[in-house]
């Protein structure tokens, strides 16, 4: 087949690789140009691209499956497989230390290996129809014809919008974050970790992450209401390095001892989870001959890493779909959908019940009983009911879903019913973190809007 792919990210490359591979005739268009001659990439129009990244198991599993030569590249260029202890003194796969770039440089350089890829830099305007069916994309004015139409154009495309107007499930989140990239000196040891690839603390009132990279290269994240107008002011670079200090665990990773900084302060965009599936508002495929894929159908926010997971499950399973039914496009859209619906969108429904359970949190409330626990709730629980914490792994592996957490749902209850709540990670509460940035403000030449 001709297939005309919207965008050349994790979703457009991985797809477009993996059907020249097949012996499918692709052209992918991107709007970034790639990496320049100096090796610098701005990547502007995916907001995230710079930001912190963890990588699951999956992304390795999927890459040896149908793109073992960008998992050769991307370990050639630092990345660094990890592994998990477990109780019972057996090791397992975790994920992978690597910034994005180290990722997307290598999986875009080996689909360009590819002789049936053509990534062509350009504006995909529109998808073209005839008879109702996708025929191709419109690129700057030229139209290419195409046998099957797939857009992969991130969270943020917007030529097919108006074909899905709203997402089926989730929107902006009420979360914000701000993250900074320090490097280990050399021979440094690293700070607390929770497993091989992050440490997390749930403070009262916001949330700081650390998610390591090849290297020695690690974030801080610190994760925020959007609505919170003092902890915005995260963003400067005193105030972002007096709150690092101020909270325990966080002060050892950027102790100027271990670690320096090796970015400005990144601040991030407007957080959001939202799936959108196969279809239009009329609950049949958006358009016959288009199919969606990646971030174009479920985006999720980025506090448990799930994203390229999500992307390269959906890609895999396309791919299989393509195998298995050949040119019917419509069969290709249909099963891919019904199988997106039962296997990505629970991950979206997921993030919208507990970002929406962790605004409120923040915001004082109380844990609604009178709702389904949130699942971070339940895996909190295991800290006062260990015999919970052996049903919650293959969750936080993303090898069951998150409705496996049922299984233990109750018993998580019945601590919540009984008054149990979780503790706060030690270290400054909100309204004490807003001092912290107040003083670093003041002290600092940074413009004080607060
Ligand atoms: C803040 C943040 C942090 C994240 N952290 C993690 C993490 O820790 N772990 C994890 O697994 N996932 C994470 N994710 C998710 C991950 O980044 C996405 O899942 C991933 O980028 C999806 O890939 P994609 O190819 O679908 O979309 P994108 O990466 O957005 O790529 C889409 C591409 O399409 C191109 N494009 C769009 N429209 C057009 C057009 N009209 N013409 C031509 N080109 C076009 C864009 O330029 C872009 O290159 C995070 C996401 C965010 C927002």
């Amino acid at each position: 087949m001709r297939v005309a792919i919207i965008g050349a990210g994790p979703a457009g490359l991985f797809v477009g690789a993996g059907l020249a591979r097949r012996g499918h005739k692709v052209i992918s268009v991107e709007r970034d140009p790639g990496p320049a001659a100096d090796g610098s990439w701005p990547r502007r129009g995916v907001m995230q691209f710079h930001h912190a990244h963890a990588f699951r198991h999956q992304v390795v599993q999927a890459l040896e499956q149908e793109l073992p030569e960008a998992l050769q590249r991307w370990l050639a260029a630092g990345a660094e497989p990890v592994r998990m202890r477990l109780p019972d003194g057996g090791e397992i796969p975790m994920g992978v230390r690597s910034r994005r770039m180290t990722f997307e440089r290598a999986l875009r350089a080996a689909a360009l290996h590819e002789s049936g890829v053509q990534v062509h830099c350009g504006h995909a305007e529109d998808v073209t129809r005839r008879h109702g069916r996708a025929h191709g994309i419109r690129v700057d004015g030229t139209d290419l014809a195409a046998d099957l139409v797939i857009d992969a154009s991130g969270r943020a495309g917007r030529v097919t919008r108006s074909l899905r107007p709203a997402p089926a499930s989730g929107g902006p989140c009420g979360i914000a974050y701000v993250d900074r990239q320090y490097q280990l000196h050399p021979g440094a040891e690293p700070g607390p970790l929770m497993s091989p690839i992050a440490w997390q603390a749930d403070l009262d009132g916001y949330q700081a992450i650390i998610f390591l990279h090849e290297y020695g290269i690690f974030s801080v994240l610190l994760v925020r209401p959007t609505a919170d107008p003092v902890l915005s002011q995260l963003r400067h670079e005193a105030a972002f390095s007096a709150a690092c200090q101020a909270i325990p665990g966080l002060a050892d990773w950027v102790d100027p001892a271990r670690s320096r900084p090796i970015t400005p302060v990144l601040p991030g965009g407007p957080l959001l989870n939202a799936y959108r599936g196969q279809t239009g508002p009329d609950g049949h495929l958006a358009l016959p001959g288009l199919v969606f894929v990646g971030d174009a159908v479920a985006t999720t926010t980025p506090t448990f890493g799930r994203g390229i997971t999500t992307t390269v499950l959906q890609a895999q399973q396309l791919l299989q779909l393509i195998d298995e039914h050949g040119t019917d496009t419509d069969a290709i859209g249909e099963s891919f959908g019904a199988w997106c619906t039962e296997q990505i969108k629970p991950w979206v429904d997921d993030h919208v019940h507990m970002d929406e359970a962790t605004r409120r949190r923040w915001a004082g409330e109380d844990i609604n009983l009178s709702q389904p626990l949130p699942s971070d709730r339940i895996l909190a629980a295991a800290e006062a009911d260990p015999s919970i914490r052996a049903a919650t792994a293959g969750y936080l592996r993303m090898t069951s879903l998150p409705s496996s957490l049922g299984a233990v749902e109750p018993r998580a209850r019945a601590l919540y019913t009984h008054g149990w709540r979780p503790s706060p990670a030690p270290g400054p509460n909100r309204n004490e973190l807003a001092d912290i940035v107040r003083m670093a403000l003041h002290r600092s030449t940074a413009p004080v809007t607060v």
